[in-house]
């Protein structure tokens, strides 16, 4: 058995092709301002290619290039000013901040019709209460678009997450459960992880520990959605022993190539969801 690969690249292209085409068609003004504190040369790339796609988009991009040493008051002020600004559709604060800055305190002064990122607590409590129309965390709300537009079915199967971060793990759990999936979650406390994961029909792993998923982990003919990135000599790896996981798994994402495009693609749909609401209020 050789598993389907789930190509979140090719997804993540046709979601950008539908989010320009809607843009251009409907003639929808969208902007997006996108804040960078410091020099973090991984913050760098990640900021560069979301500028790029949103170009490629056409929702128009405020890059906001701050130094290392900026005072929380200061960014606070920006946020202040992008909050009440109504060209200013989202507001994304590419993270981690340097160490001087509370990122919860800057996270939660964004208008939660404008967090994007979905990090904040009024927008994670509307996850948790199931409502509708919620802008949600990216990298999660991509992995359900992966299984849906992969004609995964979601609805009564046994998932497990591994991970309980507030930006993937709880998140991508509580969108399980919403597609009325019986969801477990595991964490570094978990006892016999292995136990737990070979009972998932749907195994999301967002550990943040290479290679952690082994083929005797996983069940013969389970899903399974590897959100890690683990930069190797050997290029990008992931969460899940690929080679021999596929071996068993029904279908599988890569690593690079599956979850991690899904991420900007939904930055953008988040964008384009809260330039709509922001014009029908
Ligand atoms: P965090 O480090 O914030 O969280 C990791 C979670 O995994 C924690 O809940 C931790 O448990 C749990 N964990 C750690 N080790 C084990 C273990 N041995 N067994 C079971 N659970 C374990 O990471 P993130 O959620 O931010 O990211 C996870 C991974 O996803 C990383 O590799 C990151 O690079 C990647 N990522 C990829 C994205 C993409 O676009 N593809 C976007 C965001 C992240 P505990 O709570 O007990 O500590």
């Amino acid at each position: 058995m050789s598993a389907k690969i789930l190509d979140g690249k090719a997804i993540a292209a046709s979601i950008r092709a539908e989010i320009k085409d809607e843009i251009a068609n409907d003639d929808i003004k969208c902007g997006l301002a996108v804040v960078l504190v410091g020099e973090d040369e991984a913050s760098k790339v990640y900021v560069r290619n979301k500028i790029k796609a949103c170009a490629d988009t056409g929702i128009k991009s405020y890059a906001y290039y701050l130094q290392q040493s900026t005072e929380e008051d200061e960014i606070l002020q920006l946020i202040d000013a992008l909050n009440n600004d109504s060209n200013i559709h989202g507001i994304l604060v590419q993270m981690p901040l340097p160490s001087h800055i509370n990122e919860k305190k800057i996270i939660s002064a964004i208008d939660p019709s404008k967090d994007v990122d979905g990090f904040c607590a009024i927008n994670l409590g509307k996850l948790f209460l199931g409502e509708k129309d919620v802008l949600a965390p990216c990298t999660p709300s991509g992995i359900i678009e992966i299984l849906k537009r992969s004609n995964i079915e979601i609805s009564g199967k046994r998932a497990v997450v591994v991970g309980r971060s507030n930006i993937v793990g709880k998140p991508a759990a509580f969108l399980m459960l919403k597609e009325n999936a019986t969801v477990t979650i595991a964490h570094s406390k978990t006892q016999d992880l292995g136990l737990i994961t070979s009972s998932a029909d749907i195994l999301i792993v967002a550990a943040g520990k290479q290679e952690l998923i082994t083929q005797n982990m996983v069940k013969k003919g389970a899903v399974v959605i590897d959100v890690g990135i683990h930069r190797t000599e050997n290029g990008l790896k992931g969460d899940v022993q690929f080679d021999e996981v596929s071996k068993v798994a029904q279908a599988i994402t890569p690593v690079p190539g599956g979850v991690g495009p899904m991420t900007i693609a939904m930055l953008l749909k988040n964008t384009l969801n809260a330039a709509k609401k922001f014009k029908s209020v």
